[in-house]
């Protein structure tokens, strides 16, 4: 399949830019999915691609996410995403990120970077070097730092929202929570549930991780095997992707999976059968919502308190999700992606009754992401 086919298949994207510097080996793609709310915003990944469509693909589905999770999210933000390709264990250097940050900034914030798989705040310190279009720098620049406690500050706010629509009530005192993976996001997330009074169980294929959360939290803990079907009200899956697939369907005991895990859904017929089976799914990039939320706030001069606030809303988002699966009767996963094209179409033609604006020159992050 040729690049344009594939980005039909993939999305009609605007604009996708192939980044090229043969002497530095940079061979990065920048897809900019949809600018119709605001800057396209979306992490670099660097990934040792075994063929060059591999990385196009990624690159072409990972944007059009990004532009379904601003939307739902509520923020003036576009979906793009970037990805380098190479090993990012042997291949990084100070050179290729800088030369990537050219690229960048060749597209005048249309596209803000920020860190993902594969990239560091160290890496997006030498983007900084060549562009201003990048976030998630370091808090000594002015960046907001690690996003994951505003994520799983975010994901509490998901599970909130779901508890009150599944058992009439958002407080979590006495919830047994299931949370798989206690890395960045699952132990803030921990932390969280138990001041809500939750009882917590936990697996982890580190088992330091598991002794740590156990001890402080005084979480039970049981095998990586034994999680998912563990007899709990709530599953917080916060480890990897697809953990709802035809192997774990008939597992589940809970009656709510709502977590900060990406592409929690093997298929969308999953989350059909999960509606099916009487469990309510809190649709992954509304609730994992609030590290975006987070960048976003970096764009408009940081403050923790202002980013916490805005992560609060993830329990808005998430309840209007379940309101268009009950007025639609859909899926929460189809619910979630009708909430945010329905926003993309009413804002994109509210922008075209503001002509005015698009003949200035933007020069600063407030006034690009205020188009
Ligand atoms: P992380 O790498 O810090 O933590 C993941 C944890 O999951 C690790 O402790 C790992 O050992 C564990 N794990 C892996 N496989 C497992 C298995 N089979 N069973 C149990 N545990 C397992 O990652 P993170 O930043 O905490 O992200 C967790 C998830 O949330 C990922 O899917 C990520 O894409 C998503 N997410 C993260 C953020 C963020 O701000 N960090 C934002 C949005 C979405």
């Amino acid at each position: 399949m040729g690049p344009f086919e594939m980005i039909t298949k993939y999305g009609e994207h605007e604009e996708v830019l192939f980044c090229h510097d043969k002497n530095l080996g940079l061979k990065a793609i920048i897809a900019v999915h949809n600018t119709a709310l605001g800057p396209a915003l979306g992490g670099t990944r660097m990934w040792n691609y075994k063929t060059e469509e591999e990385a196009l693909v990624d690159v072409l589905r990972l944007s059009k996410g990004m532009t379904y999770k601003a939307a739902a999210a509520g923020l003036n933000l576009g979906g793009g995403k970037a990805v380098i390709i190479g090993d990012p264990k042997t291949q990084k250097n100070e050179a290729l990120f800088r030369a990537f940050g050219h690229f960048v900034n060749s597209l005048n914030g249309k596209y803000i970077t920020a860190e993902d798989v594969g990239t560091s705040v160290q890496d997006m310190e030498h983007v900084f070097m060549e562009t201003p279009w990048v976030t998630g720098i370091p808090k000594d620049f002015g960046g907001s730092g690690d996003p994951s406690p505003y994520t799983a500050h975010g994901v509490l706010m998901g599970i909130k929202a779901s508890a009150s629509e599944k058992f009439g009530t958002d407080s979590l005192k006495g919830m047994r929570v299931a949370v798989q993976g206690l890395g960045n996001v699952g132990s803030n997330l921990v932390k969280y549930l138990v001041e809500e009074g939750a009882q917590i169980i936990v697996a982890d294929i580190d088992q330091n991780r598991v002794k740590k959360i156990s001890d402080q939290y005084g979480a039970k803990a049981v095998s990586v095997d034994e999680i998912l079907g563990v007899d709990c009200d709530i599953q917080a899956p916060c480890a990897m992707g697809a953990i709802v697939n035809d192997q774990t369907i008939t597992k589940f005991k809970c009656k709510v999976i709502a977590g900060g895990a990406n592409n929690q859904l093997a298929e969308a017929r999953h989350g059909d059968q999960l509606r099916e089976l009487g469990i309510l799914y809190a649709p992954d990039y509304v609730v994992n919502a609030g590290g975006l939320m987070n960048v976003f706030v970096e764009l408009e001069g940081y403050s923790p308190e202002r980013a916490f606030e805005k992560t609060r809303k993830v329990y808005d988002n998430v309840k209007r999700v379940f309101e268009i699966s009950k007025r639609d009767n859909i899926g929460t996963h189809t619910a979630a992606d009708r909430v945010a094209e329905e926003r993309i179409a009413t804002i994109g033609r509210l922008k075209q009754r503001h002509p005015g604006k698009s003949s200035r020159t933007f020069t600063t992050l407030r006034e690009v992401y205020n188009r």
